[in-house]
């Protein structure tokens, strides 16, 4: 058979020295004239196929194609038929290599021939998404929180494998371990050879006969697993701590996915929180807006002074520097607090302390400028 074998070369048509685009494009040519599909039932065509599609495998390929030059056919005759060699068209390895080539030729000859290619090597898992509820000062500080989750854990009994104990994955027949399936279809121009993945096993490549009674053949055991889980100093509703390698397993063997964890904050009775600010309202007394002096201001830090100035209107805002939110970046840069001072008017007063404001309201009219009356010397306050 050796024998009788046509130079590569020859068969494709180029000179000994082509460089690649020559290659391809001679390869081109005669793929498209001779693809079996094109010549249903041809078989000089289908041999013609074969025949280019063998001669283009070797010479595209920079270490095939030296052997080849130096040593000929018989640089290839070991295996004859079998999986390295050339048999028949199945006989392609078409996850290798030689799948980008057809994917490239035959996407530029029957357009989209590449993109529908099948994907099923490793596969990374899913993440999972779960939430947990902190309180406002533990969001403002950071905490260290434990959840529990549904956790897709190795089986112990099978190693992962999914088989029974003393069994092992056969290789899938369908595909013969390579997880994916060639199939034709139907095109506007023609028959088209597709790679899909394999039914049978799912792209594994292996079939389980006897399946891990643990864990019904898929490997994992659903555990309730719990995990101490950090939260950053700064953290707002909303925000999600990832956990990397903590989510569904791979595929294939691929690598697993994260946890995703959600803060839920919880509202506080008095703080509003808006990114690195904290904002609330204190009560003042009448008499302390209007006399100043120091009040207790509520912060996350704690109780704070603050000497009220005389005269402060209702709705006067004050800053209280750094005794924000730390930001997520850096928990040493520490947003403001900002209050707003909101004077009170008593709702509910006894009788001395109404006589007092009366007095009160008395000296202060004494001393508007259009009383005409003098006034009297009743104020309380001096
Ligand atoms: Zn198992
Ligand atoms: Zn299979």
């Amino acid at each position: 058979m050796a024998e009788s074998k046509r130079d590569y070369y020859e068969v494709l048509g180029v000179p000994k020295d082509a460089d690649d685009d020559a290659l391809k494009k001679a390869y081109r040519k005669l793929a498209k004239k001779y693809h079996p599909d094109a010549n249903p039932g041809d078989k000089e065509a289908e041999a013609k196929f074969k025949e280019a599609s063998e001669a283009y495998s070797v010479l595209s390929d920079p270490q095939k194609r030296q052997q080849y030059d130096q040593f000929g056919h018989a640089a290839f005759d070991q295996g004859g038929g079998g999986a390295g060699g050339f048999g028949g068209f199945g006989g392609f390895d078409f996850n290798g290599d030689m799948g980008d080539i057809f994917g490239d030729i035959f996407g530029d000859i029957f357009g989209g021939g590449r993109s529908s290619r099948a994907r099923s090597g490793p596969m990374r898992g899913a993440n999972i998404k779960t939430s947990i509820r902190i309180s406002f000062e533990e969001a403002v500080f950071g905490c260290e929180k434990e959840i529990e989750i549904n956790f897709k854990e190795t089986c112990a009994s099978c190693h992962g494998t999914g088989a029974k104990a003393g069994t092992s994955p056969q290789t899938c027949s369908k595909c013969n371990g390579k997880g994916k399936i060639m199939y034709t279809q139907q095109s506007f121009f023609g028959q088209v050879q597709n790679v899909q993945t394999c039914p049978d096993c799912n792209g594994t490549g292996q079939i389980i006969k006897e399946k891990c009674p643990d864990c019904y053949g898929t490997g994992y055991k659903t555990v309730r697993k719990k995990f101490a889980v950090p939260i950053p100093a700064g953290i707002d509703n909303g925000q999600c701590v990832r956990q990397a390698g903590r989510g569904e397993p791979g595929i294939n063997g691929g690598e697993r996915g994260d946890l995703l964890v959600e803060a839920v904050v919880s509202q506080h009775p008095i703080f509003k929180r808006q990114d690195t600010s904290i904002y609330s309202t204190v009560p003042i007394s009448f008499a302390r807006a209007a006399l100043g002096g120091p009040i207790r201001i509520k912060t996350v830090d704690g109780e704070v002074e603050y000497e009220v100035r005389p005269g402060t209107q209702t709705d006067t805002k004050v800053r209280l520097k750094g005794k924000g939110v730390p930001s997520l970046r850096s928990r040493n840069v520490r947003g403001d607090h900002y209050v707003t001072l909101v004077v009170q008017v008593p709702e509910r007063m006894n009788q001395a302390q109404k006589e007092a404001l009366r007095r009160f309201d008395d000296a202060m009219n004494g001393i508007t400028p259009s009383e005409e009356e003098k006034p009297k010397k009743k104020g309380i306050f001096k």
